[in-house]
This record gives structure tokens, sequence and C-alpha cells, in this order.
């Protein structure tokens, strides 16, 4: 399986000379085996995504984790919704009161996007999932609700003996007075239990989450301990604060381990990284 991050920055797009190494699109990341296209959220990054793609693909599958606006506004520029020949299925939560259908017709309507949902001439199926588990190809998938504002789900996919788990906003702090030790109580545990590869939400430096709780995401320090307690074997620190040059993001990185003993390979997200896992 291929992993490609085409884009872990959160909140906002953040372009500039002194992001260029981590980079300044938002979340999105594909995977791929054999003919399968997964693509994990549709931030600004699956644009540049659209274009890579072969113009012969026949089927894209698409899981967002939630509807916030740098999760889902690249879906416009995505090359595939213009191809007749394409079918695109786009997997994710429901609001309480609203069907994803209505909720991303929001975004494909106007002041938002010129072009409505149904008028994109790609065959578009959309689903909705909760705490589920179905199956795409050879990947099995299961999708549970994370804390985070809104319906928000985080994947635990696998293929074969593999997990990838994708959880980019998440703040696993908030409502356990116990973290991170206890791990029945903790948010996103299920999905994260054991994974080869963990991208994690890792937003902010703690005196920053001191003042931002219950904003839905977390601090590095929080990251590092919940890697630790799920037992991961490789964590990606995803979601860096719009804010934050190259130079930030190691620096706090570099502080962040320095409070902490863990015993997983610990990165930054940085945008066009591939990682080949078998
Ligand atoms: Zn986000
Ligand atoms: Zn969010």
């Amino acid at each position: 399986m291929k992993i490609t991050i085409w884009g872990c920055r959160g909140s906002m797009p953040s372009p500039g000379p002194e992001k260029n190494k981590y980079g300044g699109n938002t979340a999105c990341v594909q995977l791929e085996h054999d003919n399968s296209c997964i693509i994990l959220d549709g931030g600004s990054g699956i644009q540049s995504l659209g274009k890579k793609l072969s113009p012969d693909i026949s089927v894209v599958n698409i899981l967002l984790t939630h509807l916030h606006i740098d999760h889902i506004m690249g879906l416009g520029y995505f090359q595939p919704f213009y191809n007749p020949n394409c079918t695109v299925n786009i997997w994710g939560p429901a609001g309480s009161s609203e069907s994803l259908t209505v909720r991303l017709r929001r975004y494909f309507s106007p002041p938002f996007f010129p072009v409505r949902l149904n008028e994109l001439p790609a065959k578009i199926h959309i689903i909705e999932i909760d705490n589920s588990t179905f199956q795409i190809d050879d990947f099995v998938i299961k999708s549970e609700y994370l804390c985070h504002p809104g319906p928000t789900v985080g994947y635990r996919i696998q293929l074969g003996e593999t997990i990838i788990s994708y959880m980019p906003d998440h703040e696993p702090a908030l409502g356990s007075s116990n973290f991170p030790h206890l791990s029945d109580w903790c948010s996103g545990y299920n999905i994260a239990k054991d994974a080869d590869l963990l991208f994690h939400d890792g937003q902010y430096r703690n005196e920053e989450y001191d003042r931002r709780v219950g904003w839905g995401h977390c601090s590095m320090e929080d990251a590092i301990d919940f890697g630790t307690l799920s037992n991961v074997k490789k964590m990606v620190l995803f979601h860096h604060d719009p804010v934050n040059k190259d130079i930030d993001l190691e620096n706090m990185l570099n502080q962040s381990i320095a409070n902490k003993n863990f015993n997983y390979e610990l990165i930054l997200g940085k945008e066009n990284d591939s990682f080949l896992i078998q």
C-alpha cells in the first residue's frame, strides 16, 4: 500500500515561502493498492491529487471525517467530478438533523460554489456512516465518532495485517479526567489501537491548548501520549496550525519530544511525503 500526503495543514490553507517544507494545503491523504484509490478528506490538497490521477480512472472513494470547511474546500476542484465516466463514492457522517447529501449541497451551491452537486458530470454516490464497518475492495474500514465539534469520525483502515488510522481533528483529553491513562474512556482509542501508522492532530503548543479547550484540537504532547496509550508503531502529526512556519513546527516537535517518553516513530506531516507499507 502506498500512502501520500497531499495536505496536512489545519483550519485554512496557509501557503508561503516559510511554510514550503511542510506545506500549506489542508487535509488530504491518498491510499493506493492495486487499482483502489481511497482519499481521506477533501481539503485543498485534493486539487493536486486530482490532477495526478489517470484520466481513465473509473472509481474513486472519498472518506470525509467531517464537514468543517478545511476538509471539504477542495472538492469542487477535484478533476474526477468532471469526468462522466468516473464514479465517485463519498462516505461521511450525517448531521443530527440533516443528511450528508443536504450538508454537501450547501457547499456545492451559490454563493460558495457555482456548480451544484447534481450538475457535476461524474456518477456520485453519497453514503452515510457513523460507528460503522464497511469494505472498499480489499480494505476493511471502521469509522467511529470522535471528540471534535459537530459529527466527526475517525477511520481505521485495514489491508491484510496492516492498519492505518486517520484522525486529523481530535481532542482526546476532553471529557476524560484521567487522560491518557484509561483507554476504555478515551475518544479514538478503538480507531488507533495498535495501528502501524496513525495520522493525528497535533495543532497546538501546551500553553495554546490551555486557552483553546473545547475547540476540537490537541497539543503535540497530548498527541504523543495518545500514541503511547494506543500502542501505535508510527505517528504522523497532522493539522498544523496555519500561523506556524516550518521552523515553528520543528521547534514545537523538539520541545514536545524533550518532555515525553515514548517508543514509536514520530514525524511531522509533510505535504508530498509518501510511505510504502507492506
Ligand atoms: Zn480541520
Ligand atoms: Zn474540524
